[in-house]
C-alpha cells in the first residue's frame, strides 16, 4: 500500500478545550488546515479561536452539540476535510460513529470501529485477550446471570470482591462488597446502576485487589503489523477511581517488568488488530504481579508525560499512522529519558470531597520556565461552563530525574494563578510533599490513606453553587447517556 500522502490536507477535530488545542497545534506544525466545532456555550472558546475554519453544532449539552456524530460528519463533508481527530470523551470510543466516518469516505483517526466495540466493554475485552497469555485479575469472565453461583464464586475468590459494570467508565460502575451477606443487595444494585447509566445490565467479578498500583502502557500500531509500546505510565493517585496525578516513569518498574508488561500490551493490541495510539491498562499489586484491567481505544488524558519522556509527539504520530504511513521507529529505538510529572488541574473543591466548584477565572495566570508545559483550554476572565469536563488544564512538568521532576511541579503550582474558582492544585502541592509520593511508596488509596482536608487552606465555597452545578451536570449526563 503506498502511503496516502494527499491524505489530511484539513483535519477536524470533534472535541473542545484543552485537547483540542493540543491536536490543532500539531495539526499546524504538520500544515494540516483545522476546523473547529463547538456549542453554543463555547462560542469564544480558545479552540475556536485558534482553528483555521469553525462550525457551531448547537446549543451547550453534549447531546445536542459534541455528540452530534451525523452532524459531524455532513460539516466535514461541505467543508472537504479528511479526516476526524475526536480526542478523548465524547465520540472517541463510539464504534457506530467511527463506522459511519469511514462508510463517508473520511479518515478516522483511530482505531477500527471493530477494536474499540472490542475493546469497550470490559467483558468482550477479556475474551478478545485470551489466548495471548495476558495475566487477568481472578473473577468471572461472562456477565453474571445467577446470583447464586456468582455469590459461590466470590466465596471462592475470597471478599472483598469487586462488581463492576461491563460498559463501565470514567470511574463510573463498580462496587466493593464486602461479605458474603450482602452479596445479593450489592449485585442488585450495581445491575440497577448498570442499566442506568451504561444502557447495558451486564455486571462481572473481580478480586477486589487490596492495594494495587495503576500502571499503564501506551502503545502504537501502523497499519502494516508493526507494534511498540512507549512505556508506562503510573496514574495511581486517584480519587473516586479517576487519576489526578500521573507520572512516567513509575518509580517501583524494574527494567524487566517493564519488558514484561510491554509485551503484554503490544499483545493485546495484536488481539484486536489496532490501528493508531491506544493505553493497556493494568493493575500491580505488593508482590508485583500485574493484571489486565482494560484497553482504552483512543488518546489518554495524560498522554504528555509519555511525550515529555521519550520525545514523541504521540498526535503527530496519530495523523501519520492514519495517513498510512510505517512507524518510523521500531521497539529498540524508544528510550526513556528523564522523568515527566502531571496534575491535572479540575475546578474541584478538595476541601470538599473534590465536588466540583463553578464560577469566573478571575485571574488566571499561567506557569512559565524551563521544564513546565501547560496543556489548557481557557483564559483569564472565562467561565467553567457546567457542562462538560470539570478539568481547566494539565499541569506538566519534566527533569532529568523525579525528584527534579518534583521541585519544578512545587514551583509551577506556586507560580499558577487561579481565582475565582477552587481547584485540585493546592492538592497537587499537597502530594508533591508527602513522603509517601516522594519515597514512591504509594498505591490507588493514597486519598484515602493520607489526605485530610484540613491540610488545605480554608475559604468560603459556596453550596448553594455546588449543589446548582451538581443538578445541571446530573442533568446533562443522563441526557448525554441515552445518546451513547
Ligand atoms: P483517562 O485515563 O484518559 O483519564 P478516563 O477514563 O478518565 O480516561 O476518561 C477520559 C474522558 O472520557 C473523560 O472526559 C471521561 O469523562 C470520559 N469517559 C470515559 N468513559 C466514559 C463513559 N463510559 N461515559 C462517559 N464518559 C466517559
Ligand atoms: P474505568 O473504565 O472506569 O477506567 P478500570 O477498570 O480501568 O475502569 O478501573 C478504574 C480504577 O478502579 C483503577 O485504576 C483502580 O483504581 C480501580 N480498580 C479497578 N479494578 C480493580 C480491582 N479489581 N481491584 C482494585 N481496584 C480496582
Ligand atoms: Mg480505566
Amino acid at each position: 500500500m503506498w502511503p496516502n500522502f494527499w491524505l489530511m490536507k484539513k483535519v477536524l477535530v470533534a472535541n473542545r478545550g484543552e485537547i483540542a488545542l493540543r491536536i490543532m497545534r500539531s495539526l499546524k506544525e504538520m500544515g494540516i488546515q483545522t476546523v473547529a466545532v463547538y456549542s453554543e456555550a463555547d462560542r469564544m472558546a480558545p479552540h475556536v479561536l485558534y482553528a483555521d475554519e469553525a462550525v457551531c453544532l448547537g446549543p451547550a449539552p453534549s447531546n445536542q452539540s459534541y455528540l452530534l456524530g451525523d452532524k459531524i460528519i455532513s460539516v466535514c463533508k461541505d467543508l472537504g476535510v479528511d479526516g476526524i481527530h475526536p480526542g478523548y470523551g465524547f465520540l472517541s470510543e463510539n464504534a457506530d460513529f467511527a463506522k459511519s466516518v469511514f462508510e463517508s469516505g473520511i479518515e478516522f483517526i483511530g482505531p477500527s470501529p471493530l477494536a474499540i466495540e472490542l475493546m469497550g466493554d470490559k467483558l468482550t475485552a477479556k475474551d478478545t485477550v485470551k489466548g495471548y497469555d495476558i495475566p487477568m485479575v481472578p473473577g468471572t469472565d461472562s456477565a453474571i446471570d445467577d446470583i447464586e453461583v456468582a455469590k459461590s464464586l466470590a466465596q471462592e475468590i475470597g471478599f472483598p470482591i469487586l462488581i463492576k459494570a461491563s460498559a463501565g467508565g470514567g470511574g463510573k460502575g463498580m462496587r466493593i462488597v464486602e461479605s458474603a451477606d450482602v452479596f445479593e443487595e450489592q449485585m442488585k444494585l450495581a445491575v440497577s446502576e448498570a442499566v442506568s447509566a451504561f444502557g447495558n445490565g451486564a455486571v462481572f467479578i473481580e478480586k477486589y485487589i487490596a492495594s494495587p498500583r495503576h500502571i499503564e502502557i501506551q502503545v502504537l500500531a501502523d497499519k502494516h503489523g508493526n507494534v511498540v509500546h512507549l512505556f508506562e505510565r503510573e496514574c495511581s493517585i486517584q480519587r473516586r477511581h479517576q487519576k489526578v496525578i500521573e507520572e512516567a516513569p513509575s518509580s517501583v518498574l524494574t527494567d524487566e517488568l517493564r519488558a514484561e508488561m510491554g509485551l503484554c500490551a503490544v499483545n493485546v493490541a495484536l488481539s484486536c488488530n489496532y490501528v493508531g495510539a491506544g493505553t493497556v491498562e493494568f493493575l500491580l499489586d505488593e508482590n508485583m504481579n500485574f493484571y489486565f484491567l482494560e484497553m482504552n481505544t483512543r488518546l489518554q488524558v495524560e498522554h504528555p508525560v509519555t511525550e515529555m519522556i521519550t520525545g514523541v509527539d504521540l498526535v503527530k504520530q496519530q495523523i501519520l499512522v492514519a495517513r498510512g504511513e510505517k512507524l518510523s521507529f521500531n521497539q529498540d529505538d524508544l528510550k526513556i529519558s528523564g522523568h515527566a510529572l502531571e496534575v491535572r488541574v479540575y475546578a474541584e473543591d478538595a476541601k470538599n470531597n473534590f465536588l466540583p466548584d463553578i464560577g469566573v477565572l478571575s485571574s488566571y495566570k499561567r506557569p512559565v520556565g524551563i521544564g513546565v508545559r501547560v496543556d489548557d483550554g481557557f483564559e483569564e476572565g472565562m467561565e467553567i461552563p457546567i457542562y462538560y469536563d470539570p478539568m481547566i488544564s494539565k499541569l506538566i512538568t519534566y527533569g532529568k530525574d523525579r525528584s527534579e521532576s518534583i521541585e519544578i511541579m512545587k514551583r509551577a503550582i506556586s507560580d499558577y494563578q487561579i481565582a475565582g474558582i477552587q481547584t485540585t492544585l493546592e492538592f497537587g502541592a499537597f502530594v508533591m510533599g508527602h513522603e509517601s509520593f516522594i519515597s514512591g511508596n504509594f498505591d490507588t488509596h493514597f486519598v484515602k490513606k493520607y489526605f485530610d482536608p484540613s491540610f488545605l487552606k480554608s475559604d468560603n465555597s459556596n453550596e448553594q453553587m455546588i449543589a446548582a452545578w451538581y443538578a445541571a451536570r446530573f442533568f446533562n449526563e443522563k441526557e448525554a447517556d441515552f445518546d451513547r
